[in-house]
């Protein structure tokens, strides 16, 4: 069977471009494609395999979820050990404010749901976003957009949206007593990984609290240890009204939630009743899955490993060939100045064992945000195949 001419005919795909690497299998922070050729996964599927691929842990949970039951029903019929035990897992770890968790499938659901609490809770419309970020693929996120050659085509969007630009104070005024709430990715990942202003996400914080608007945190890319904390609010000094998890939530299943606080959250409770409700969100075998992977996280001691490994990436990677590293912890970008080289540079890393990506709107950097079980000597393996195919590269 031709799993690339399947791939390619029959199997939608939405890049003009799609790269075709096929794997077949991962463990830890390698991938390995069907002839044993081995990549060092600087990707960890954009931010989810924070434990590592197939951990043995995670593994097992599956497994011994999977064998008891699957799926059976979320809207509040049945008590289901795993998503009990992780909701109350993650509440124990997050402040008194973020005591609640509402279960769905991906970051895209969670951002919707989460913003669907803030209209109920505020009785208000506005939404407030940011220029370059991103929160996901459904209409409501998208509306969030700033990318013009990415909304454009899908008009029309949810009314009453305004943008702001991250890391403009001035621009905080744009949020009153009319805003229901304001969505911001607390680092910006997709723009390509741009940390926020000394004091930005405070001022955010205070003009949301003065204006009664609800503070959204999207962590799907910054939770799960990516930044040397659980979630980046705590590394920040910033409490959001609710914070959106995915990505690694699920230790590599799909699985994303919004969390808040029980007297928000009991808004979609009435009026209409049922005020968000999704068929497989907080599937059993993804909560028994990412509960694991959070056990690991937890104890491997990953989350306080962040800050060396990241310093490690920076220190070997200083005199590269490069024009500039930016981000926080483990989500990194390093800049190549061109769109042209870092076309060039990503097919070469792949030839030559690394898998790193594109950014959505960061166009000539590229991304190294590895699982957070990376090793000192991974790393420095992964930086001299970096630094060589740089020099193929050659500005
Ligand atoms: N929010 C952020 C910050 C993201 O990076 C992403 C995905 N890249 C999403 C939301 C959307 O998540 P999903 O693809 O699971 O819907």
């Amino acid at each position: 069977m031709n799993l690339r001419h399947l791939f390619l005919t029959c199997q939608a795909q939405t890049s003009p471009s799609p790269f075709c690497v096929e794997i077949s299998r991962a463990e830890g922070v390698y991938m390995y494609g069907p002839d044993g050729k081995r990549y060092i996964d600087l990707i960890a599927g954009v931010s989810v395999s924070n434990a590592g691929h197939c951990h043995p842990d995670v593994v097992k949970a599956v497994n011994e979820q999977v064998s008891k039951y699957m799926h059976l029903m979320v809207y509040g019929e049945f008590i289901q050990s795993p998503q009990a035990l992780y909701a109350g897992k993650l509440v124990s770890l997050l402040p008194e404010s973020l005591n609640n968790v509402y279960f769905v499938n991906s970051g895209s659901e969670a951002n919707e749901g989460a913003m669907k609490l803030a209209k109920r809770y505020t009785g208000r419309q506005e939404i407030i976003g940011f220029r370059n970020s991103y929160h996901g693929g459904t209409h409501g996120v998208l509306s969030l957009t700033s990318d013009e050659h990415y909304r454009n085509a899908f008009r029309p969007l949810l009314p009453d949206v305004r943008l702001s630009d991250f890391n403009d104070f001035d621009g905080l005024s744009l949020i009153s007593e009319r805003t229901a709430c304001v969505m911001v990715e607390p680092m910006q990942g997709e723009a390509g990984a741009i940390t926020p202003a000394e004091g930005f996400l405070q001022s955010l914080r205070e003009r949301c609290s003065r204006t009664g608007a609800l503070l959204i945190f999207d962590e799907a890319q910054t939770g799960f240890g990516r930044l040397g904390k659980l979630f980046a609010f705590e590394k920040y000094g910033v409490v959001p009204d609710i914070l959106t998890a995915a990505k690694s939530m699920g230790g590599g299943m799909p699985l994303g939630a919004f969390i808040s606080s029980k007297k928000i959250m009991d808004s979609l409770k009435t009026g209409p009743a049922l005020g968000h409700i999704t068929t497989f969100g907080g599937h059993p075998v993804s909560c028994a899955a990412g509960l694991a992977a959070l056990n690991v996280i937890l104890s491997e001691n990953l989350i306080s490993s962040v800050e060396n490994k990241a310093a490690l990436f920076r220190k070997l990677l200083q005199d590269a060939d490069i024009e500039e590293i930016r981000g926080d912890g483990l989500l990194i970008a390093v800049e190549l100045g061109s769109p042209e080289r870092l076309t060039k540079f990503i097919r070469l890393a792949y030839e030559n064992g690394i898998a790193t990506d594109w950014f959505l709107f960061s166009n000539s950097s590229f991304r190294i945000a590895p699982p957070l079980i990376i090793s000192s000597s991974q790393i420095e393996e992964a930086c001299e195949i970096l630094k060589k195919v740089l020099i193929m590269t050659g500005r």
